[in-house]
């Protein structure tokens, strides 16, 4: 007999229901009380006029405090007046777990609270369904990525996340004890799924965590993320920068299509446009050129967050920065043949973030040996993955997208940290 708020319809009016949720609301009128019941999709009014209630449901209602849990039986009557336009006259109230007063956290928003103390009680946060409902959309996002890259022929793998090497130098990572030795959690997937075109799989993805040891405190990093990462056999940057831009053109569809709820609570001006392929390629050198009309900047460097600024001012919605100067690319990305100082690498932008990095990946041994030297990285911590390249290692590609970064970009989330339920940063270990 339970149900959810956002299954009572017409069909019910006249009909005895039962729903469990929290007690979001009260107004008391005297002789009339309303309890506003809130549950995972919505809201419902709990009408009690003191005359038509039993005297005993009516004084415990009466005594009832904000988010508690109840569960209420009762007729579901029409009424235009009350959200969804029915109300439920109850026959029976049970208080499952009474909240203590006052709350951390005001769930209805008439109190306003910051980020941090908004964190510090993220269980009531997340009880607002408008913040709930990025996490609802964030599953979602989830199965699209799934469906399409199983249609699309991949298997999805886990690699370690203990591990002993940095996938890029070591100046991000976490060390951590594990047993007598030292050891670190994983930054990239990186150095496993090449390490499984060898043993091949042809095209896997791995939805997982990164962590990195960043000491920067930003609207756009979190020390520990999620990452959807690719690999592909026998295609090179631009196979799978195609395989990106189709899913999220295919995430954007799907979304506006399940998630109109969801949208709506975030935001009532939010809309998911769907963007249009193929998504514009910048050159590294354009970038350059557009960047050094405002502020100076040498070939060679990385984009600062100023120079990224200046670009998303440029470019609106998703386009890549594609060829990028090898020596600021991990020394995995494959230079091209006839220019090495130029790698076939991307980033795929929204405005001035950064969703993803790719590139076609060295598969030759000695030239990967010799990127490593050039980047000062010691090919002997490296066993294991480069041994992979010896014994038959196909040409391929492969990316590394933020699912946290996705969801600012797409649900026009201010700070990262919307984005994740329990956020790991600088200064937060804790809830
Ligand atoms: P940035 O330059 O923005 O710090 P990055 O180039 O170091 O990112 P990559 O190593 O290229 O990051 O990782 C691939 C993707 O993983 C990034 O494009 C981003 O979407 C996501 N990512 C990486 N680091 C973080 C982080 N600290 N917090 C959240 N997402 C991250
Ligand atoms: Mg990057």
């Amino acid at each position: 007999m339970r149900k959810l708020t956002a299954e009572i319809g017409v069909e019910d009016f006249g009909k005895e229901i039962e729903l469990y949720g929290w007690i979001h609301e009260i107004r008391d009128l005297g002789g009339l009380l309303f309890l506003i019941l809130r549950d995972r999709e919505g809201f419902a009014q709990i009408t009690l006029p003191k005359k038509v209630v039993s005297k005993e449901i009516f004084k415990k209602a009466r005594k009832i405090k904000r988010e508690s849990v109840v569960r209420v039986k009762g007729v579901v009557k029409e009424e235009s007046k009350a959200p969804n336009g029915f109300e439920i006259i109850p026959s029976e109230l049970e208080i499952l777990n009474e909240a203590e007063t006052p709350l951390p956290l005001d769930v209805t928003e008439k109190v306003k609270a910051d980020l941090d103390t908004r964190l510090n009680h993220r269980f009531l946060d997340l009880r607002k369904l408008r913040i709930n409902s990025i996490f609802r959309i964030r599953s979602e996002v989830l199965n699209v990525i799934r469906d399409f890259f199983h249609q699309h022929g991949f298997v999805e793998v886990h690699t370690p996340k203990i591990v002993s090497t940095a996938t890029e130098g070591g100046t991000e990572l976490f060390p951590i004890s594990y047993f007598e030795r030292e050891a670190f959690l994983n930054q990239s997937p990186q150095l496993y799924k090449q390490t499984l075109m060898s043993a091949g799989f042809d095209r896997v993805f791995e939805i997982g965590p990164i962590f990195r040891a960043e000491e920067h405190d930003t609207v756009r990093h979190l020390n520990e993320a999620i990452s959807i990462d690719i690999e592909v056999s026998f295609t090179d940057h631009e196979g799978v920068m195609r395989y990106l831009e189709e899913l999220i053109l295919r995430i954007h569809e799907k979304i506006s299509e399940r998630c109109e709820k969801f949208i709506e609570r975030i935001d009532t001006n939010l809309s998911i446009s769907i963007p249009e392929l193929p998504f514009e390629r910048v050159k590294y050198d354009e970038a350059i050129e557009i960047i050094e009309r405002r502020e100076s900047i040498e070939w060679g460097e990385d984009l600062s967050t100023s120079a990224l600024k200046i670009l998303g001012e440029e470019f609106d919605g998703y386009y890549f920065i594609v060829d990028w100067p090898t020596k600021i690319k991990p020394f995995y990305a494959m230079p091209y043949d006839n220019k090495p100082e130029i790698s076939k690498s991307f980033d795929l932008m929204y405005g001035s973030l950064e969703l993803a990095s790719g590139a076609q990946r060295i598969h030759k041994y000695d030239l990967l040996v010799e990127r490593m030297n050039e980047q000062d990285l010691n090919p002997e911590s490296f066993a294991f993955y480069l041994e992979a390249f010896k014994y038959g290692m196909p040409p391929h590609a492969g990316w590394g997208l933020g699912l946290e970064r996705l969801l600012m970009a797409m649900l026009n989330l201010r700070n990262i940290r919307e984005a994740t339920l329990f956020p790991r940063d600088r200064h937060r270990l804790v809830p």
